[in-house]
Order: C-alpha cells, then sequence, then structure tokens
C-alpha cells in the first residue's frame, strides 16, 4: 500500500485499518461505533512530528549569542509512542547547551522535542535526534540531552512491577569530553515537578 502523504488521506485509510482491528475483537458493547474515527484523529494527533520538520518549526528562532554562559532548560514534558507496541512513553526532557555565537529561542526547544516526540519511537533514537536537531540548528560547543521516562508497555503487559524509570543520555562536543560537566548537568536535569 502506498504512503499516504497528507494528514487527511492519512485520516480516512487509518479510520478504515482501525474498523478492521475492532472488527477482529470480541466486544461486548456497543461504544465503540464511533471509535475508529476518534482513534484515527487521535494517532495522527500523537505522529505530527512526521508532518513537520525541525526547520519549519525553528523559523526566525536562532539568535547572535555574545557570553561563556550554558543554557539548561529542563522540565519539558515528553510524550511519545514506542514503535514496538505503541504503547506512549511519557517524562521529561533536559537540554544543555553551550552556545558558540548563536543560541535558540527558549520555546523552540519544546518544539523540537515536540516534533521527534510526536513519531513512533524508541527512546534512544529520540535523544538523538533532539541532540541531532540542535547541533544542526545552532552548531554549539557542546549538547547535552537527558530524557527520563516511564514507558507504558513494560507497565501495563505485566513485565515490570511498578514505574521503572528509563534514563537515556546523548553527550556531544564539549559534553562528550569532559565528565565533570556532565555529572554536574545530569544532576540538575532531575526535574522536580511543582504542586
Ligand atoms: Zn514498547
Amino acid at each position: 500500500m502506498s504512503k499516504p502523504n497528507t494528514v487527511s488521506q492519512a485520516l480516512g485509510e487509518i479510520e478504515k485499518a482501525y474498523a478492521t482491528i475492532l472488527s477482529k475483537l470480541p466486544l461486548t458493547n456497543e461504544g465503540t461505533e464511533s471509535t475508529p474515527k476518534r482513534a484515527a484523529k487521535a494517532l495522527v494527533e500523537l505522529t505530527q512530528g512526521y508532518f513537520t520538520t525541525p526547520c519549519e518549526k525553528i523559523g526566525e528562532g536562532i539568535f547572535p549569542h555574545d557570553g561563556s554562559g550554558v543554557v539548561h532548560v529542563k522540565g519539558l514534558e515528553i510524550c511519545s509512542l514506542c514503535e514496538h507496541h505503541l504503547l506512549p512513553f511519557i517524562g521529561n526532557c533536559s537540554i544543555t547547551y553551550i552556545p558558540d555565537k548563536k543560541m535558540l529561542g527558549l520555546s523552540k526547544l519544546k518544539r523540537i522535542s515536540d516534533i521527534f516526540a510526536r513519531r513512533l519511537q524508541v527512546q534512544e533514537r529520540l535523544t538523538e535526534q533532539i541532540a541531532d536537531a540542535i547541533e544542526k540548528a545552532i552548531q554549539p560547543k557542546g549538547v547535552l540531552v537527558v530524557i527520563r521516562s516511564v514507558h507504558l508497555c513494560m507497565k501495563m503487559r505485566g513485565v515490570c512491577e511498578k514505574d521503572p524509570e528509563t534514563c537515556t543520555v546523548v553527550r556531544k562536543g564539549e559534553f562528550a569530553n569532559n565528565q565533570l560537566l556532565t555529572m554536574q548537568y545530569m544532576a540538575e536535569s532531575q526535574h522536580t515537578p511543582k504542586l
């Protein structure tokens, strides 16, 4: 089957496919009449990262930077779908970079992480892709991306008893060579949710 290249084309085809899936289950209630349509809409929403690129989202969000500091943003929410089971993994991401004459608007960091999170993913690749996109956009002296999340495919399928946290780390440039700097921002990256 050819790949749909527009959202509306994708919606119609996914809806039909969901109807087929549901017809194979011994359902006993009647509240699922509109489920294929709703589920298709939800899936397209959760995979909207396929319909855009970091370049489009970053747009005008690159600015000159003269200082010698570090940019560190933590607690960026990650909601993604694992590509193996189509079940969510949910957590947070911290991004740290050392600018080299250029910096990104802070909201762009969230946009970049969302583009890649809103695709079918494995957490390891998601972490790499976020770091790569930042490197490509502003060529910083170093980037550190840390994602901590809970995978529902582990939690709901009886593989694990509690909430196992998966942590993935990607270090580039100065972070790849400087263990102390990495450890400092790894510690900083622990997100404490506000009440
Ligand atoms: Zn999975």
